[in-house]
């Protein structure tokens, strides 16, 4: 197999309780990549469509984690890239993780699975310090494994991943605004109270136990975070708002997608998902602010060859 065409899943971070360590994947939303194998060593981007991002090899997320993956397995040829991006950058639902996570997992398929599919994220990870000069896994980890991804420790690294119970859809409400995820993380206090702290990791643990055990009802009173959403709501107009129509609705849970603008719910069952996509669009088609919704399920594959 010289050539490949896969499909880089959107993802939810920083969801609620899991500010920072816990993530989603979703199905459905996502860009496509096309991957072939090239006798010139080294990652060249030769096409991108529906974003205006650089070509440059060091300057695309795709280019610095294919590279970095390159590298590590020191290879005599190297790979030719088309990006088709359907996730807007900025967005909050994953845009550069989607293109650093497909170009791994592609590489590696190719290659025909050389490594483990959790020993991809450090590439990724690579192409993520591009994009916000941080090294976070907590996009690319649910776009390389899929379900919920669990990111217990950095150093070293460890992910933990989580199947999706089977009724769960996510709704994603992207209002056409702009937050710059550096004033998103700049808002956040460096230090928080001990009470503060144990509301968080108490309904985290609940959370991840609601997932295991399929209660429903136990990840929705769990799904709230006193960390984060108190400061970064205050960047996405209308956030108390959507967030009542979402619960008022039946979600279990709604909240900030990473760094926003976009906002999840979870919802048991596809109805109540979609009554809830259309509840809290009202609320933007009040106010005249654009946005783009989506209804999808958990998924649990991640990065999927098309
Ligand atoms: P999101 O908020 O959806 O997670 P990010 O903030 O992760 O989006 O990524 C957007 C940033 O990464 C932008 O500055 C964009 O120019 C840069 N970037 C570089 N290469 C890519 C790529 N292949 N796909 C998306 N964004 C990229």
């Amino acid at each position: 197999m010289n050539e490949i065409k896969i499909f880089c899943p959107a993802t939810v971070a920083n969801l609620s309780c899991g500010f920072d360590v816990l993530g989603l994947c979703l199905e459905g939303i996502g860009d496509e990549m096309i991957i072939r194998k090239s006798d010139e060593k080294g990652i060249r981007i030769t096409k991108i469509t529906g974003a205006d991002l650089p070509l440059e090899t060091n300057k695309n997320v795709a280019g610095v984690a294919g590279l970095a993956m390159l590298n590590h397995l020191d290879l005599e040829f190297g790979f030719e890239i088309e990006i088709h991006k359907k996730i807007k950058a900025g967005s909050g639902i994953g845009s550069s993780a989607a293109s650093a996570a497909g170009v791994v997992v592609g590489i590696n398929e190719l290659l025909g699975n050389p490594l483990h599919r959790k020993d991809l994220i450090p590439f990724a990870m690579e192409g993520e310090f591009l994009a916000s000069g941080s090294y976070h896994a907590d996009n690319v980890a649910p776009a390389i494994l899929g379900g919920f991804t669990l990111v217990r420790s950095y150093e070293p690294l460890e992910v933990i991943k989580i199947n999706s119970p089977k009724d769960l859809y996510v709704t994603i409400i992207h209002p056409h605004i702009e937050v710059k995820t550096s004033e998103a993380r700049n808002i956040l206090p460096k230090e928080i109270a001990l009470k503060t702290a144990i509301t968080q990791w108490g309904n985290l643990g609940g959370f991840i136990s609601g997932l295991y055990t399929e209660d429903y009802a136990l990840m929705g009173r769990c799904l709230q975070d006193v960390v984060a959403e108190p400061y970064r709501k205050n960047l996405i107009p209308e956030f108390n708002n959507v967030k009542k129509s979402a619960l008022e609705n039946g979600a279990l849970g709604c909240g900030i997608s990473g760094s926003g603008p976009s906002i999840y719910a979870l919802s048991k069952g596809i109805q109540t998902s979609k009554n809830v996509g259309n509840k809290m669009k009202e609320v933007y088609l009040k106010t005249g602010i654009e946005y783009a919704i989506y209804v999808s399920k958990v998924c649990d594959k991640g990065v999927k060859m098309i």
